[in-house]
């Protein structure tokens, strides 16, 4: 599976929490740059948003964060 198959994967199971770029990446075992080139094009496409929102993760509460709806 590619990086974004996977990162949809992610976000679709866990739908509608929403996670950072640092945590993704942490879950993916990729780096924060590499993922977000996946989460910002992602975050662009219907099913998903991407805005500053909680982490359901790591519970920062002002950074961008991508979620399925
Ligand atoms: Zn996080």
């Amino acid at each position: 599976m590619t990086l974004a198959e996977r990162v949809v994967e992610f976000l679709n199971s866990r739908r509608p929490s929403a996670f950072c770029d640092d945590c993704i990446a942490d879950e993916m075992g990729s780096n924060r740059h590499h993922t977000q080139q996946t989460t910002h094009p992602l975050g662009l496409t219907r099913g998903y948003e991407r805005a500053r929102n909680h982490c359901h993760r790591c519970g920062a509460d002002n950074k961008l964060a991508i979620r399925g709806l």
